[in-house]
C-alpha cells in the first residue's frame, strides 16, 4: 500500500515534512477471533495521518539510537500499541553507496547514480508482487494492439491486462506493470519465466502511468516509484547456499516451460524434467489463430510450428520427461492472432469453449498437435509425453486416446500420457480417469482453486481470496494423489502453487511423485521437498523405534 512518508531532521530532531496518504482497507484484529481481518476504512478516515507528531518524533529517536549503536544507517521495523514504540526489526542500508548494481541488469547504459532510498520517494502505484526484480525503464503505455511497436527494449510495458500475443513485446520489455490480474494471470506466469519483474493489479497503472514517465519498478515490494532510484534487495532466490547438484530428492522437481528460446536457461536449472509445455506462447509467437491454420487447410505448417518449439524443449531436457499440454486456447485471449477475430464471443471464456472440449469439436486442430508429437518421437525425442487439459468427462479421455492412435501413438506404451486433474468433475471421477488407463495427472491448481472457491483468477477484487492452500482444494488434492496411489498413476502438480513451499511441503507428505514449480522457484522447492522428506525420514525411523513423540 500507499503509506504516510514523514520526514525528520536527525540532527534538530524537528519533523521537516508530513506527506499523508490515503488508505482504503487496512487488516484489523477481530476481537472475538484474535486474527487479523480486512475492512474497508470509513471515507473520514481514509486521509487521517497515521502516525500523531508525538510518534514520529519518538520513533525518528529511536532510529537515530540504534543507528549510533551500529555505526550504520538502519531500515527499521516497527510496531506500537498504546504508545510504546517495539522495534521488531534492524538492518544496515547497504545500498546507499552501491545502488547501480541492484537496478535493472537490462538498463545498464543509462548509469545515473541512483543513491537515494526508497523512503521519501513518490509511489506512483502498487500492486501484486508477481515476479519479482527490480528495473529502472521508461513507461509504454499499451491500450491496444496496435501500439506494441512503440515498445523498445529496456522499456516498462504498462497495460491493463497482458494477453499471449503479446509474448515477444514482453520479452523486450524490462518489467511490465498491469491494472488487473492476480498471480496467475497471463502477466504473471509469463514473467515469471522471463525473469522479468512484473507487478499485477494495479488497479490504475494505465492510468496513472504516462508514456516516457521514468519509473523504478520495484516488483519485490509491489510499488512502482517516481524516478530511478535504488531499491534494496533482500537476497535473491538464486543466491544459496548449498548448490544444485548437492540436493538430492526423491519427489522429482520439474520446471514449468513454456518458451523454448529460454530451454537452455530452464535446462541449466538441473529440473528433473518439464512439467508443463503450454503450446500456446509458441502458437502466439507464429502470429496465427490455430483454428485458422486448420480452416486454411495449414495443418502441415501448424504441426511443423509445434514440433520446432516442443523439439528445442525436449532436446534441451533430453532424457528427461517433459509433458506437454494440448493447446488450452481461451476465445477471448487469442483474438489478435491472424484469424482470432473470428472466434466466438463468449460471457465467460474462462469456463467456455477451450482446452479438450475444444479439440474434441475441432478434431483437426488436436489431431495436428498429436501428428506434431509422434513426429518428435520419429526424431527420437520419446522423452515428449502428452496431457489433456480440462477434463471433466472420462470420455474425453476415451476419444483423445482413439486420435492418438490415428497417428500412430499408442497411449502409455509408445508415449507418456496424463490428464490435467484442474476441475472438481476431473477429482471426483479420479478412480474412473484412472480405470480407463492413464500414466499420470498434474494437478492444475490455478483453475482448480479458481473452479473449487468460485474466484474468478483474474480479478483483482477478489484475488485476496485465491488461496490454493484452502482445505477445500487441499482436500480434493489429497483425495486424487490417494486415489493416483491405488491405481499406479503418478501423479504431479503444474500449477501456480507447486511453486509455493508451503503447498511444495504439503505435497511431498501426502505423497505425490513430482512438483513443477517456474524456473525462479525450482531451487527453493528443491530445498523444501528434500527437508520436508528429512523430516518425515527420521519421524518414521523415531516411530519404528518406538521413541516417544516429544512435545
Ligand atoms: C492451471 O490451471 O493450473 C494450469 C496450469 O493451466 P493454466 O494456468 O494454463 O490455465
Ligand atoms: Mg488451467
Amino acid at each position: 500500500m500507499n503509506p504516510d512518508l514523514y520526514i525528520v531532521d536527525k540532527g534538530s530532531m524537528k519533523i521537516k515534512s508530513i506527506k499523508v496518504n490515503s488508505q482504503d482497507w487496512g487488516y484489523f484484529r477481530d476481537l472475538n477471533t484474535g486474527r487479523s481481518v480486512q475492512r474497508d476504512i470509513p471515507k473520514e478516515k481514509k486521509h487521517v495521518q497515521k502516525l500523531s507528531d508525538a510518534e514520529i518524533t519518538k520513533l525518528a529517536e529511536l532510529a537515530v539510537k540504534v543507528e549510533s549503536h551500529y555505526q550504520k544507517p538502519q531500515d527499521l521495523e516497527w510496531a506500537i500499541e498504546k504508545d510504546r514504540i517495539y522495534l521488531v526489526q534492524t538492518r544496515a542500508v547497504t545500498t546507499l553507496k552501491d545502488a547501480p548494481a541492484q537496478v535493472s541488469q537490462i538498463d545498464t547504459a543509462a548509469s545515473a547514480q541512483p543513491v537515494e532510498s526508497t523512503a521519501d520517494k513518490k509511489v506512483l502505484t502498487s500492486g501484486i508482487s508477481a515476479s519479482p526484480g527490480i528495473a529502472f525503464g521508461k513507461v509504454k503505455v499499451v491500450n491496444d494492439m496496435n501500439q506494441l511497436d512503440k515498445v523498445l527494449k529496456g522499456d516498462i510495458l504498462v497495460t491493463k491486462m497482458t494477453n499471449p500475443d503479446m509474448v515477444p513485446v514482453m520479452e523486450r520489455a524490462a518489467a511490465i506493470v498491469t491494472s488487473d490480474g492476480g498471480i496467475t494471470c497471463h502477466a504473471a506466469i509469463v514473467s515469471r519465466e522471463m525473469g522479468i519483474p512484473c507487478i499485477v493489479g494495479t488497479e490504475n497503472a494505465t492510468e496513472v502511468l504516462k508514456d516516457d514517465m521514468e519509473i523504478t519498478v520495484d516488483a519485490n515490494n509491489g510499488q512502482v516509484y517516481e524516478g530511478r532510484i535504488a531499491v534494496e534487495q533482500s537476497a535473491k532466490p538464486q543466491a544459496a547456499a548449498v548448490s544444485e547438484q548437492e540436493i538430492i530428492t526423491g519427489t522429482e522437481v520439474k520446471i514449468i516451460a513454456d518458451l523454448p528460446q529460454l530451454a537452455e536457461k530452464n535446462a541449466a536449472t538441473g529440473a528433473d524434467g518439464v512439467g508443463l509445455v503450454r503450446i500456446e506462447f509458441m502458437i502466439a509467437n507464429s502470429g496465427m489463430h490455430p483454428a485458422k491454420y486448420i480452416h486454411d487447410g495449414k495443418d502441415e505448417e501448424y504441426i511443423r510450428l509445434l514440433v520446432d518449439g516442443i523439439g528445442g524443449i525436449a532436446r534441451a531436457f533430453a532424457g528427461k520427461p517433459v509433458w506437454v499440454r494440448t493447446s488450452d486456447i481461451r476465445t477471448d485471449e487469442y483474438r489478435n492472432l491472424k484469424g482470432g477475430d473470428e472466434e466466438p464471443h463468449e460471457a465467460n471464456p474462462m469456463m467456455g469453449w477451450h482446452a479438450i472440449r475444444r479439440g474434441l469439436d475441432e478434431p483437426r486442430i488436436l489431431k495436428a498437435e498429436f501428428a506434431a508429437l509422434k513426429r518428435l518421437h520419429e526424431q527420437g525425442l520419446a522423452n515428449v509425453g502428452v496431457m489433456l487439459p480440462f477434463i471433466i468427462n472420462v470420455d474425453e479421455v476415451r476419444q483423445a486416446k482413439q486420435m492418438l492412435r490415428e497417428v500412430g501413438l499408442e497411449p502409455g506404451k509408445d508415449i507418456e500420457f496424463g490428464v490435467m486433474v484442474e476441475t472438481p468433475a476431473a477429482c471426483w471421477i479420479i478412480e474412473d480417469l484412472c480405470r480407463e488407463g492413464i500414466d499420470f495427472v498434474s494437478f492444475g491448481t490455478n483453475d482448480l482453486t479458481q473452479l473449487t472457491l468460485g474466484i474468478d483468477r483474474d480479478n483483482q477484487k477478489i484475488a485476496h481470496l485465491f488461496s490454493e492452500l484452502h482445505p477445500a482444494v487441499l482436500g480434493e488434492i489429497q483425495m486424487v494423489v490417494q486415489a493416483c496411489k491405488r491405481y499406479g498413476v503418478k501423479s504431479s502438480i503444474c500449477g501456480q502453487a507447486g511453486s509455493n513451499p508451503k503447498m511444495a511441503e504439503f505435497l511431498v507428505k501426502i505423497g505425490i511423485d513430482s512438483i513443477s514449480a517456474n524456473a525462479d522457484a525450482v531451487h527453493k522447492i528443491r530445498e523444501v521437498v528434500a527437508h520436508t522428506e528429512k523430516k518425515l525420514v527420521l519421524e518414521a525411523y523415531r516411530n519404528k523405534l518406538g521413541f516417544v513423540k516429544r512435545k
